[in-house]
């Protein structure tokens, strides 16, 4: 039996791209896995029936809805916060209630599935955000308000590591650069453009981002916390 296997993990948007990835990696590791959904029922199914993970309709940015859900679930070893939105466009052509929205999606949540877990998390726990390279580096015009969403994490995980220290939970930010998804398929009309800024010019993989999550949640990286972890193909070297 592998050490993670008694484990419990919540993945917050596990039914497609990068969340889906990790919920299958998780699996496979031994883990115990619920993850959400919102608008993908369809997908959920198909990794729950595939997987053996528990699905649950939760839509994140709705603070009612994250809090049911946190409080419905069992004592959890780990929580991953994947969801997101990616609304990008001229500041004077965005529509400010999509772009409110994503600050809910991508900030508010974070924040407050971090720290309602955590109350309820065994010493040892592990929270793990996906943030971006574009906390970093947003080297083209159209993505102030995404990047505002990603930076704004770096400084959530620093300042939740330390509240959380002292019960040797660890909080950290995962920030990818590109990878194949529906949000930013590899064959997308931005694709050229990223490539150009990579030291290895092609998106990364999905599974590629879900081997970093397996890694965070494991015996091994105990000492890591407040850390933003950029694993990006060169993006923002
Ligand atoms: P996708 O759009 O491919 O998938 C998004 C996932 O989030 C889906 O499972 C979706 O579920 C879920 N989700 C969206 N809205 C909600 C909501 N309101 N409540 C619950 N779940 C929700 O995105 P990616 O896999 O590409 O991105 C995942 C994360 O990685 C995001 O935070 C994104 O910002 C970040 N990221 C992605 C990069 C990329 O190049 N792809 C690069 C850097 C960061 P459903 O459809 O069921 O609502």
């Amino acid at each position: 039996m592998s050490a993670q296997a008694a484990k419990s993990a919540l993945v917050v948007g596990g039914s497609r791209g990068i969340g889906a990835a990790i919920v299958r990696r998780l699996v496979s590791d031994g883990l115990h896995v619920t993850f959400t959904y919102a608008g993908s029922a369809e997908a959920a199914t198909a990794v729950a029936s595939q997987t053996g993970a528990l699905a649950v309709l939760s839509d994140a940015s709705q603070r009612e809805s994250l809090r049911r859900l946190i409080d419905a679930t069992p004592p959890l070893d780990i929580l991953v916060v994947n969801a997101g939105a990616l609304v990008m466009g001229h500041p004077h052509d965005l529509d400010p209630v999509a772009v409110d929205h994503m600050i809910d999606l991508n900030v508010r949540a974070p924040y407050h599935a971090a720290v309602d877990s955590a109350r309820k998390m065994p010493d040892g726990g592990r929270i793990i955000v996906i943030g971006s390279v574009n906390g970093d580096r947003m080297p083209f015009a159209g993505g102030a308000a995404y990047a505002l969403t990603k930076s704004a994490l770096q400084g959530m995980v620093r300042g939740l590591a330390r509240d959380f220290g002292e019960r040797d939970i660890t909080v950290n930010v995962i920030q990818p650069g590109p990878i194949d998804t529906d949000m930013n398929p590899a064959d997308g009309p931005m694709a050229e453009l990223m490539h150009s800024f990579m030291a290895i010019k092609r998106h990364g993989k999905p599974e590629e981002i879900a081997s970093l999550v397996a890694y965070l949640t494991g015996e091994e990286a105990g000492f890591i916390t407040g850390a933003l972890l950029t694993i990006d193909g060169g993006f923002g070297a």
